[in-house]
């Protein structure tokens, strides 16, 4: 397929208000695709060059970009940026621009997606000397032989602000239909999708192979596993019962998740969000190779930072300071890492995905010597009262608080199921977990805030049923002033004149922008509102009702939880167990 007729694809896209025609329009371009276009259009139309644990992005200067602009078209770069700014979008000012091109007779050279494709690796594997030149010729040739529609795209691609909010699961539907004419086969695409952790790859093996490739999809070493995610349930009595009487109890550690990849000498160390983040923690990566009694080898655990000293684990504040790029070296002398052990999920040729947990635990602990990294700590809990002293005493550690597991669950990659519940230590007064809320929206700055020209967000969470976002709260406070600079910066690039296709909504903002970031917000409590559609029901007396945040408040160290995507959020189904849970300790408190 031409990158031309992709760029008309996409532009219908932008103007879809429906999640159900934008799975439409996916499934009949991709089944237009040559089999072995698929991988790179699923990249393009995620905005990526490969998966994330691949580390291969863009890094793409906009004064890179309106340098290609300038080049292709013959206008001067000053009228390249004064049309980036009345637009604010640097794909419209191509466009405008190749309409009214000053370059004349070129050749026009129809450049397939893939030719797209490959020349985008290229500009974003260039560095060193003179590679900002290289880069801004290479854009710029693409463009000067382009359509203006296809500049458009061009553009934005490696700008990272492509603006079609086309998530993973619109994405599987759409390959279901290609393969099928239907979506029967989604939840076989979502499996292979959960073992690798790649849907460009998930892709091509459907449009190559066929769905009985896709049945027969296996893990592999260096192919991340989407992680398995933890419900949460209040009490101790409810956890039991929901694991029929006995379960193994984990402590549950604050600090990061690493899926490790070990074959022979080489390690690879995943993040939650799958990046490679080897290079970060060297000395987590020597104990992999000096402690494991294991040729090859998929485990995951939580690294923090421990004192030696004083028995002490230290909070999550400090441990984040390891998770960095310069300054390695210092870092891992000041704060060395400890990694806790949990599950594991491959073992020399074998896969063990489907043995029950008991088996996978059994065989961990096996190959674990002992010193930097450990089994975390555990038991076996056979009634409510066991339990609660587990977690009693993990509490009185420092930690978290606990992970039930049942013992006789398979890894359950990507999902959130009971095979693993949670129960933190919780603060009276306020809620007791933190929520992470899409942004959806912002608001302009009114009073003191006029000269940010940002006021606040608007926050949805995830509906993973539905495939939407559905409002929860604006949010206004907790930001620094840097931190309004930052987000009136990023939001504007993603910004769009109507409601995403996949945004639930009753309010509107001063602005929508496509769902792409995600931030960490506290509040008080929850409260039935009609204003946001979170969980939105007809209620008895025909009204419409929601739930809402009462005063959330920015908080966490980062500005943007990069660690979350946006499926990744606080789900719809997890505000209404905690809306639950939360009146369950009222009723507590006031002795009922
Ligand atoms: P949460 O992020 O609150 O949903 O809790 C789940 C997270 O707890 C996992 O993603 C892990 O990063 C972390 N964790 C800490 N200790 C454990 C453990 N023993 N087993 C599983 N996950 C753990």
């Amino acid at each position: 397929m031409l990158f031309r007729e992709l760029s008309e694809y996409y532009e219908k896209l932008e103007s879809i208000s429906s999640r159900l025609s934008m799975i439409d329009v996916m499934g009949e371009l991709f089944k237009r695709l040559r089999p072995n276009e698929v991988k790179n259009a699923i990249y393009i139309t995620q905005g990526v060059l490969a998966p994330p644990f691949e580390g291969i992005e863009f890094g793409m200067a906009e004064k890179t970009v309106e340098d290609s602009i300038s080049e292709a078209t013959g206008h001067p770069k000053e009228k390249v940026e004064s049309l980036y700014r009345k637009h604010g979008d640097m794909g419209v000012a191509a466009m405008e621009l190749k309409k009214d091109t000053k370059v004349r007779g070129i050749s026009s050279k129809e450049h397939t997606i893939n030719d797209v494709y490959e020349i985008m690796v290229k500009m974003a594997i260039t560095s060193g000397q003179g590679s900002k030149e290289a880069k801004t010729k290479m854009l710029a040739s693409l463009i000067a032989t382009a359509t203006p529609l296809e500049a458009k795209y061009l553009v934005k691609y490696p700008l990272d602000e492509l603006r079609l909010g086309v998530g993973d699961s619109t994405m599987l539907e759409a390959l279901s239909i290609m393969a099928t004419g239907h979506r029967k086969i989604k939840d076989k695409l979502e499996r292979a999708y959960n073992l690798c952790s790649d849907l460009g790859y998930v892709g091509e093996v459907l449009a190559e192979k066929g769905e009985s490739a896709i049945e027969r999809f296996k893990i592999g070493l260096f192919k991340p596993i989407r992680p398995a995610l933890a419900e949460r349930l209040p009490t101790a009595d409810e956890i039991m019962e929901k694991m029929h009487g006995e379960c193994s109890v984990d402590q549950k550690y604050d600090g990061f998740r690493c899926q490790v990849h070990k074959s022979g000498k080489k390690v690879k160390i995943y993040s939650r969000r799958l990046e490679d983040t080897t290079e970060m923690y060297p000395d987590l990566a020597q104990a992999v190779i000096g402690e494991m009694k294991a040729d090859s080898i998929i485990f995951e655990g939580e690294a923090l930072a421990y004192n030696e000293d004083t028995r002490e684990f230290l909070p999550f504040q400090e441990t984040i300071r390891r998770k960095r790029k310069h300054g390695v070296e210092e870092k891992v002398q000041e704060m060395p890492l400890h990694l806790f052990a949990f599950d594991m999920m491959y073992l020399d040729g074998e896969s063990y995905m489907e043995e029950p947990y008991k088996e996978r635990r059994g065989r961990l602990e096996k190959v674990i010597k002992g010193g930097v990294i450990r089994p975390a700590g555990s038991t076996i809990a056979k009634s409510s009262k066991e339990l609660q002293q587990f977690f009693q005493e993990s509490i009185e550690e420092g930690l978290e608080g606990i992970i039930a597991k049942d013992m006789n669950a398979p890894y359950v990659a990507g999902a959130r199921k009971f095979s693993w519940i949670k129960m933190k230590r919780s603060y009276r007064g306020e809620l007791e977990d933190t929520v992470d809320l899409v942004i959806v929206g912002y608001y302009l700055g009114r009073g003191m805030r006029a000269e940010f020209k940002f006021g606040g967000l608007l926050g949805a969470v995830y509906n993973k049923k539905r495939d939407m976002f559905e409002t929860i709260s604006r949010i206004g406070s907790g930001f620094t002033e840097a931190q309004m600079r930052e987000f009136k910066q990023t939001l504007d690039k993603i910004k769009v004149d109507n409601r995403p296709a996949r945004v639930d909504s009753i309010v509107k903002p001063d602005f929508w922008v496509i769902p792409k970031y995600v931030v960490t917000v506290k509040a008080d409590e929850i409260t039935k509102s009609p204003m946001h559609t979170c969980g939105r029901e007809k209620q008895e007396d025909g009204s419409e009702v929601g739930y809402a945040l009462r005063f959330p408040r920015l908080v966490g160290e980062e500005t943007f939880r990069k660690d979350k995507s946006v499926e990744e959020a606080t789900t719809t189904k997890e505000i209404i167990e905690m809306y639950g849970q939360q009146k369950k300790v009222r009723m507590e408190d006031s002795g009922s």
